[in-house]
């Protein structure tokens, strides 16, 4: 085997609602204790924007990952991260989706901390694109934001280093020095000290 160290780009164009997005009961059927919660556009009306999957839509999913108190907390990250960047496969679809990539990432991350490399199945096909230094290099184009999040965590998971987005950022959005986003192993939750305590005052006010 030849080994070649190579970027890789993931692509997916992201259509997100200008409407928002809001999240209703679906139907409840005998068998399920939980009401499902779909996603649907604040308007039926809505015209839609396009944004380009990025290095940023993965540290924002990453931002959320982790399980929180309940399920109303889990909502507002859900919806927090569909309002920017759509849904993960269509509209309507339910919290299950979002739970199992979630909680199938979480998986992945946890078990990377012990060093281990758990199998994943996804689709490697690729076609060549022009990158930002004018370089062909491959690419895998994805059918979904699903999809596109999974192969891009995928293959970050075989370093040892996750870019962040600083929870400053995330909460209050941009402030003077703030990194927004940083590489770090697990754990780090602010792009540095003064974040921290810039966020730590805000929350004490
Ligand atoms: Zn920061």
């Amino acid at each position: 085997m030849l080994e070649h160290v190579v970027k890789l780009a993931v692509i997916y164009n992201c259509k997100i609602a200008i409407s928002g997005y809001e999240i209703i009961d679906g139907d409840r059927s005998s068998n399920v204790i939980r009401t499902s919660r779909l996603l649907v556009p604040k308007d039926t009306q809505t015209p839609y924007r396009f944004e380009a999957f990025s290095e940023r839509t993965v540290s924002e999913f990453q931002s959320i990952i982790s399980l929180k108190r309940d399920e109303k907390e889990e909502e507002v990250d859900r919806l927090w991260f569909c309002n920017r960047w759509g849904p993960l496969q269509n509209e309507k679809e339910n919290n299950a989706l979002f739970d199992a990539l979630r909680s199938r990432l979480l998986k992945y991350q946890k078990a990377r901390a012990n060093k281990q490399y758990l199998p994943f199945n996804i689709q490697l096909q690729s076609k060549f694109v022009t990158n930002s230094e004018g370089k062909q290099i491959p690419a895998i184009e994805c059918g979904s934001l699903y999809a596109a999040l999974e192969t891009s965590w995928f293959l970050s998971f075989q370093h040892e280093m996750q870019t962040s987005m600083c929870k400053f950022f995330k909460e209050y959005g941009d402030r003077k020095n703030c990194g927004k986003y940083f590489t770090t192993r697990e754990g780090k939750e602010f792009c540095g000290e003064p974040c921290r305590k810039a966020y730590w005052q805000k929350g004490n006010k």
